[in-house]
Order: structure tokens, then C-alpha cells, then sequence
């Protein structure tokens, strides 16, 4: 701390200053200038405030010149900070995603979840069971009930368990059946919270008021810290801003800073960031590319009818298509998100082949690849398990490229299913047929609903280059007189209704899919 001193002040008033400073520990140590005096504060001045020693008479100015947090400063623990979460290590080399609903709503719905996350890559599974809600009125979780289905779920697919305390009398039952204690938004400055949980050694994740700085968050980790527990992540979830198009302002400049300004891992959670379920894909990917030691994602099997935060919760097929995707962002930044038994697939997501893939791997990780070569090379390299490409299709006979690529990689055929090749015209919910009048979808989709196209002669056809991409263009649009003519996984990945089912001008078309392995 630096106390710069009024000029012309009496003598007397310095020294009182002085020793008033003297009797709190600090060394006071004077410098004259030819207009100014100044006193450097040499010492612990962490007990000091800017106000108090503003108070003086002697004094025109204090500048602070170190940071108030102390344990958690990097400038005294220069290395990261790893914390143990069950068997995860959070802030090392493998970026934790945390995944699962924003509340418990039933056994039935945190079993399900629980187990598609984990098999999509989660590393942990949240689940509010002590919900803050803002109206008195919503749903306010199932409590301690929540938690132990939390604790069951967890428990029955191996992941550890995350969740939000609200109330410092509910310590002793979370230290016992939560893995890591969520401390949100709302209470980021719950100090009698913060100093309770500073008496216990579970991790505890604090997330950021929504209108804090990050000097406050980090004065509220102290207030942890101070007492004694150490394992504290922090986690950006977005601030109040003038913007009102997202829920709050995802500040992913804070994750850069607080890395700089302290030593603790950082998590980003782009659910509560942003309040929309579209975005969390591309937030999670910038909030990798900021260096981020990991996520927090809310998902939900049914986001419509969830009890709390749906339109911002992804399905868990949706957050099965973004982990592959985030696992190479993280390669990018020299990390890794390991993915459990994955299985790739030659196409784009809501393609005929993702759609044979799920149904041979209902409950697998799945990987699009472009090219059929891309899946057999993965294989081959035992990067994955299993690869899922087209054979052969009534109309269009043997895929040959398969069939040489079957000859050229040493892999097995290890089952097959035959899909019948049903196009849709799809569109948002609540399109009316007689509105469209733009129909998007690749080529041979086109032609293959001749037919059905003449039905329509009020509409443009426009070519695109996947019918998967025409689905995620409509579904972009949402204009109401946009479809696209795809499949029905396309249109459940886009959030789409099937206006009319099996459009296309030939009954008799199906194509089968095998599975390569590769050789034991
Ligand atoms: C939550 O995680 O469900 C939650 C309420 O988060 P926040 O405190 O960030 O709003
Ligand atoms: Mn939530």
C-alpha cells in the first residue's frame, strides 16, 4: 500500500499516522519528493482497508498495490492448483466436462441422463436438488430426496456427483453424499455459507454472482480459503449486462484473467452464460479455446416439460455430437477430453448412417467422419471401436468404395442392419403445409421426391449440400415457411417436426449399413 500525503500537512499529524500504522504490524517507510511525501507500507496490509487509513488527516490518497486475495494469488502459489474431485483431477491435462440436468426431477429422468452423459465422455453429473429459484413459485427441487437419487445415479454409472448448496445448516449432508458442492450464483456472497464451507475439505465450485467482479469472487473464495479448505474451483457463468438477447453475458475474458490472477482452476458453464440451448455448442468451444480446465453443461432428455431451465438445457443426443467436437478444440489447446468406446460413422449428424449408428449403438458415443476412409483409418488405428458405413442400397447396388476399402484396411464385418430410406419434409414447430414456400435438401433428395415436390408448385427448391445441413439451415430460419426434406434423425437433431412422413417417390428403398471392427 502506498499513502501519498497532503503537502504543507503539520508534522504531527504525520507521526500520528505514523504510529497508528506502526501499531497495526506494517513498516512505514518514507519518501520525500520535492512537492510530495509518500509512505511505502511494507508488510502484511491485507488487514487494511483504503478507507480506514483514508480517514487520517494527513492523508490525500492511498493506492493499493497488491491484491487483497492472498491464498488465492497466484503471485504466492505461482503453480496451477489441481483439485481431486472422487477419482477426477480437475485443472490437469484432461478438460472435466460436468454434465446432467439443472434440477432432479425423477429417478427414472436422473438415470437416464446420468448414464448417456457418461457414455458421451462426462466426467462428472450435476443435478440441483436445492434449487435457488428467483419466484417463490417455480420449482424449487426435490432436496434432500434429489440427492440421494444424485447419489444413486452417480453411483450406478461411476461418476462423481455435483450439486448446489443453498443453506449452511444442509453442510453436513452434502459433505457426506456430494462430491463436489456447488456454491451459485445467487450466494457467491453468502460469507457465513463461504466460511462454513471453508471448515470442511470437500471441493466446492463457486460460480460468479451475476453482478460480481472478479476481485469479489476471489475475495469470496478467500473467505473459504481463509478457513482452511483449499479445494475451491471457480467457474464464469455469465453477468448482468444491458444485453438482453442472451440470458447473461458470458465474460470469457474472465477466464484468461482469473488464470492469471490466481492459481485455481476455472470452469465455464455456457448453459447459464447464455439461456439458450443453441448456443452452448459454439460458447463451449471459445470458452476451450480461452483456456478453460473444463465445462459445466445442463442436459436434459426432455427440455421441453423440464421443471426448470429447458430452454437452455441440451438433449443428450445433441450433447453426444458435441463432445467429439470439443475433444478436438481441446486438442487444439493441448488438452484432452476422453471419450469412452466411441463409434464413428461416415457422414454428418441426422444423416441415414448416424441414424444405423444409433440404432446399432444405442448407448455409444458417436463420431461423424467425412469420409468413409476417415472411419476405416480409425478403426484400423484403434482410435475408436467401431466404424458404421453404407454397403449397399437396392437402388444404387454395392457401395464400391467400400468394398475396396473392406479389401485394403484388415477389418471385420461386425453386423449389419438394413434402414429403409424415408424422406420427410420437416420443418419448426408449428409450420403449416400451406405456408412453405422454400424447400431446402440435397440434390438426390430431391429427385428422389419427385412426386411430392409437384404437390407443391407455389414453393422454390433449393439445393443443399447435405439434407443433415438443409434440416440445420431450416431450423436456423425459423421463419415458418422454410422446410426441408431429410430424415427423421436430422429433424429430431434440429429440433424439427415431421410435417409428412415418407415422401419419396419409391416405396421399395433401403440401404444397409455394416459395422467394421477391427481384428482381435
Ligand atoms: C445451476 O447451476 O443450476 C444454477 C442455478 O447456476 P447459477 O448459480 O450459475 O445460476
Ligand atoms: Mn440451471
Amino acid at each position: 500500500m502506498i499513502v501519498v500525503l497532503k503537502q504543507g500537512i503539520q508534522q504531527e499529524k504525520i507521526d500520528q499516522l505514523k504510529s497508528w500504522l506502526t501499531e497495526r504490524g506494517v513498516d512505514v517507510q518514507p519518501i520525500y519528493g520535492t512537492e510530495k511525501t509518500v509512505l511505502g507500507l511494507v508488510g502484511d496490509t491485507s488487514h487494511l482497508t483504503v478507507d480506514e487509513v483514508g480517514m487520517h488527516e494527513a492523508v490525500e490518497k492511498v493506492l493499493k498495490v497488491q491484491e487483497p486475495f492472498k491464498k488465492a494469488n497466484r503471485k504466492f502459489h505461482p503453480e496451477n492448483t489441481v483439485i481431486k474431485v472422487g477419482n477426477v483431477l480437475v485443472g490437469e491435462k484432461d478438460l472435466v466436462v460436468i454434465a446432467g440436468p439443472c434440477s432432479v426431477e425423477s429417478e427414472d429422468q436422473i438415470m437416464q441422463i446420468a448414464q448417456q452423459v457418461k457414455n458421451s465422455g462426462a466426467a462428472m453429473l450435476r443435478g440441483g436438488a436445492f434449487k435457488p429459484r428467483t419466484s417463490p413459485y417455480a420449482f424449487q427441487g426435490l432436496r434432500a430426496e434429489g440427492l440421494m437419487l444424485l447419489k444413486r445415479a452417480g453411483e450406478a454409472v461411476g461418476l462423481p456427483i455435483v450439486s448446489e448448496i443453498t443453506n449452511p445448516n444442509y453442510i453436513e449432508i452434502f459433505n457426506e453424499y456430494v462430491d463436489l458442492i456447488q456454491v451459485g450464483a445467487r450466494n457467491m456472497q453468502n460469507f457465513e455459507l463461504l466460511k462454513e464451507l471453508g471448515r470442511i475439505r470437500k471441493p466446492i465450485l463457486l460460480k460468479r454472482g451475476f453482478a460480481n467482479t472478479l476481485e469479489e469472487m476471489l475475495m469470496a473464495c478467500e473467505y473459504i480459503m481463509s478457513e482452511g479448505n483449499q479445494n475451491v474451483i471457480l467457474c464464469e457463468r455469465g453477468i448482468r449486462t444491458h444485453e438482453t438477447y442472451t440470458r447473461n453475458t458470458l465474460d470469457l475474458s474472465a477466464v484468461p484473467a482469473l488464470k492469471r490472477m490466481s492459481h485455481l482452476p476455472v470452469l465455464v458453464d455456457p448453459s447459464h452464460g447464455t439461456g439458450l440451448a443453441w448456443m452452448v455448442e459454439p460458447l463451449s468451444k471459445a470458452a476451450i479455446a480461452v483456456g478453460a480446465d473444463g465445462l459445466i453443461i445442463e442436459v436434459h432428455n426432455n427440455p421441453i416439460k423440464a421443471l426448470s431451465d429447458g430452454p437452455q438445457s441440451i438433449t443428450p443426443a445433441e450433447f453426444s455430437y458435441i463432445m467429439p467436437k470439443l475433444r478436438e478444440y481441446a486438442r487444439l489447446e493441448g488438452k484432452s477430453i476422453p471419450i469412452p468406446h466411441a463409434v464413428a460413422y461416415a457422414g454428418t449428424p441426422g444423416s441415414f448412417c448416424n441414424e444405423a449408428a444409433e440404432k446399432l449403438f444405442p448407448d455409444s458415443a458417436l463420431t461423424g467422419l467425412e469420409r468413409f476412409e476417415d472411419v476405416f483409418e480409425a478403426v484400423a488405428a484403434k482410435r475408436i471401436d467401431a466404424g458404421v458405413v453404407p454397403f449397399e442400397n437396392t437402388l444404387c447396388g454395392k457401395v464400391s468404395e467400400v468394398l475396396d476399402l473392406l479389401d485394403r484396411y484388415n477389418l471385420v464385418i461386425a453386423d449389419r442392419i438394413k434402414l429403409k430410406i424415408q424422406q420427410n419434409l420437416v420443418a419448426p414447430p408449428g409450420t403449416e403445409i400451406k405456408s412453405i414456400r422454400k424447400i431446402y435438401s440435397k440434390d438426390k433428395a430431391l429427385e428422389q421426391c419427385k412426386n411430392f415436390l409437384e404437390t407443391m408448385p407455389d414453393c422454390r427448391i433449393i439445393p443443399y449440400s447435405t439434407t443433415s445441413a438443409a434440416a440445420a439451415a431450416v431450423a436456423a430460419l425459423n421463419d415458418k415457411c422454410s422446410a426441408a426434406i431429410a430424415s427423421e434423425a436430422a429433424a429430431r437433431l434440429n429440433r424439427l417436426v415431421v410435417l409428412k412422413a415418407g415422401i419419396q417417390d419409391c416405396e421399395e428403398n433401403y440401404t444397409e449399413f455394416i459395422v467394421v471392427k477391427a481384428k482381435e
